[in-house]
């Protein structure tokens, strides 16, 4: 566990192997997890169920029997819940283990999770009996901030792929010349997803995510000047 004030596990971002120029930072829940189908799976059991009516969790989730939305506070619970158990309810999203033993030939691979760093410990372990070694930050910053650290130590190209459009712009302002990709393992909730920064690269599976990761690593993604 953590003292009260530690909102971050995980390596220093000094500390970090540095072997290649060009570096991949990549959410974990949704994009090297599954997070959305087990989250369902853990509802059934307390006799909810999520509709994908719109791009949120809050409100879309309702009883079963009486219909009636489970409140921020129960999801909550239910969120905790499933990061707890997570070595027994979250599996690798199909193709990842392959594609990043693939990509990481060419490029160093952090992991950036915006998991409750207290389920650090869980999450390491999982991660390293899928196959998947790379070092992981878990942090309650905002991911922007961190990969502003980690573009002080990469000068070569720098991808950040993550589910959610909100983290995919706070990268995009805090460092602009990142490129942005966007996976998101759950399909359900595709129709609704809010509009993505500018020049951002979408994946549906890892077969896209990594022809698009391998594009950027090598310079074939062309130049990313985001301004607004
Ligand atoms: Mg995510």
């Amino acid at each position: 566990m953590t003292g009260s004030k530690a909102t971050t596990r995980g390596p220093r971002v000094a500390d970090l192997p540095c072997r290649h120029g060009a570096l991949l930072v990549l959410d974990v829940d949704e994009v090297v997890l599954h997070f959305i189908a087990p989250f369902c799976e853990l509802l059934e059991e307390y006799g909810a169920r999520l509709h994908f009516d719109s791009f949120r969790l809050t409100g879309n989730v309702r009883s079963i029997a009486t219909g009636s939305a489970l409140t921020g506070h129960e999801l909550d619970g239910v969120t905790e819940r499933l990061y707890a158990e997570q070595e027994q309810r979250q599996k690798p999203v199909e193709g990842v283990g392959e594609a990043l033993a693939r990509l990481s030939a060419e490029a160093d691979i952090v992991f950036l999770t915006a998991m409750t760093p207290a389920f650090f410990d869980e999450r390491r372990r999982l991660l390293d009996a899928a196959g998947l070694p790379y070092p992981m930050i878990a942090t309650e910053r905002s991911k922007g901030g961190v990969v502003a650290e980690l573009a002080e130590r990469w000068q070569g190209p720098i991808a950040f792929a993550d589910d959610l459009p909100p983290n995919l712009e706070g990268v995009r302002r805090s460092v602009p010349a990142v490129h942005l990709v966007h996976l998101m393992a759950n399909a359900d909730f595709r129709p609704h997803l809010p509009a993505m920064p500018k020049r951002t690269l979408q994946a549906s599976d890892w077969g896209e995510a990594e022809g698009a990761l391998r594009r950027i690593v090598r310079g074939d993604a062309g130049p990313n000047a985001q301004v607004p």
